[in-house]
């Protein structure tokens, strides 16, 4: 018999069982506090009772439904619901399964609509691992090495990274706003660029926040130049940033809205939302896939609605964020080797350097180690693998945020001891 094994990286060597809220159980019913959520999937915590009940209801009476053909409850009531946290100018949804897809979708929409072929990403992207999303991809060539020919048409400019530019935040919009008209004037014409895509707060690219004069300065240059601007919230989505929507931050209008993982609380369901006019544009039948828009999936997620509102959770991302930020930056004051700790809301991350101000991503991955090793689970990110990111369930109590705190007190003094 072949001995297989999953083709997976594992961070830690830690295999679950099963899930409540912010914690895991592994094998031996040993319990870890999950500040990862699974990637910023279990917005509701791990198998909420309400979502769980709404799931095993819909396996019990329709799992897939495919739309194409008949159209079912579900996807229908979500679609009424989703108007409840959509902007109003969003007003058409398409469902699929991952955020990649989701992504894909919106390039195509965005090519369709406006009969024009290029897309500006921003440096430090990321979008997914689609061969068309890893293309628009740019915080680490392990995403892209190797995968040529990669999608043509993507144009890179800068995000306003302060931190890593050693800049104040002033600085480095302007620098970003300006390398943009350039980019517009020798790389990509205004004509030939159907949309800018970015992200909130880059997630994969190290939780670097956007900001509201960075995010003006693009919707602005769109509007001058009828090109698209698409936000991909599908980390910052559904409440992670202490706003239901991360651009929500910036007074902002998005022409195109990505979501995902929060959506569904770890059920595979994705979307954008876009003008009618717009999608109208590319509809019907250019898009679609089996499962887009399962029925199960949606069931969770008109679930998953229900409880951020209800358990007002978008209020306890702040309250508790803003905690948990405090918290990780007195640790950082007394830790030389944390430069930087950044984010919104229940999306925070501490980016280690070394004494010279290169990225440590060895200090990083042991915090990580230690951490996990002390019962709390966490996740890396960033270009150089050298921020140790922080987004628990947005259930997450101010009791839970203290331990994980005390953990990760004890595992950066290790990390950076050792
Ligand atoms: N966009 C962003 C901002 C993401 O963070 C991710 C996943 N980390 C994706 C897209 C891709 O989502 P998925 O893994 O569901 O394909």
């Amino acid at each position: 018999m072949a001995n297989l094994s999953p083709l997976l990286k594992q961070a830690t060597p830690v295999t679950v069982a099963r899930g409540e809220g912010v914690y895991l159980y592994d094998e031996d019913d040993r319990r870890f506090l999950d500040f990862t959520a699974g990637i910023g999937v279990t917005s509701t915590g791990h198998c909420h009772p309400r979502v769980v009940a709404a799931a095993q209801e819909q396996v019990a009476t329709l799992i897939h439904g495919q739309y194409t053909t008949v159209m079912h409850r579900p996807l229908l009531t979500l679609t009424e619901r989703l108007g409840e946290v959509l902007p109003e100018q969003l007003d058409s949804v398409f469902f699929s399964n991952s955020g990649s897809e989701a992504v894909e979708a919106a390039l195509r929409l965005a090519r369709h609509a406006t009969a024009r072929p290029n897309i500006v990403v921003f440096h430090g992207s990321f979008h997914g691992r689609t061969i068309g999303a890893a293309s628009m991809t740019t915080s680490g060539t392990k995403f892209r090495a190797g995968f040529s020919p990669i999608m043509g048409g993507v144009a890179v400019s800068p995000f306003p990274t302060a931190y890593r530019y050693g800049w104040d935040e002033q600085t480095a919009t302007e620098f970003a706003l300006r390398e943009l008209d350039y980019l517009l004037a020798t790389v990509t014409a205004p004509a030939e660029t159907a949309a800018f895509l970015v992200e909130p707060v880059l997630g994969e690219g190290g939780y670097v926040p956007a900001n509201t004069a960075f995010m003006q300065g693009l919707r602005e240059r769109a509007d001058r130049h009828g090109i698209l601007l698409v936000v991909d919230e599908v980390q910052t989505g559904w409440g992670r940033t202490g706003r239901f929507w991360g651009h929500d931050h910036f007074d902002v209008r998005p022409d195109v809205l990505v979501t995902a993982k929060g959506l569904a609380s770890g059920f595979p369901l994705s979307a954008i939302a876009a003008r009618a006019d717009l999608m109208a544009k590319a509809w019907p039948g250019s898009q679609g896939g089996t499962y887009g828009g399962n029925a199960v999936a949606c069931a969770a997620a008109i679930a998953t609605l229900d409880v951020i509102r209800e358990e007002r959770l978008v209020d306890n991302a702040r309250v508790t964020g803003a905690a948990l930020a405090e918290g990780l930056e007195k640790v950082a004051a007394n830790t030389a080797g944390i430069g930087d700790v950044r984010g919104l809301g229940l999306m925070l991350g501490n980016e280690f350097v070394t004494a010279d101000g290169q990225p440590d991503a060895a200090t990083a991955q042991r915090a990580q180690q230690k951490a996990a090793e002390l019962g709390l689970l966490l996740l890396t990110c960033g270009p150089f693998g050298n921020v140790v990111r922080m987004i628990p369930a947005l259930v997450v109590t101010k009791e839970q945020v203290d331990d994980a705190l005390a953990i990760w007190t004890d595992a950066v003094d290790f990390a950076t001891s050792a």
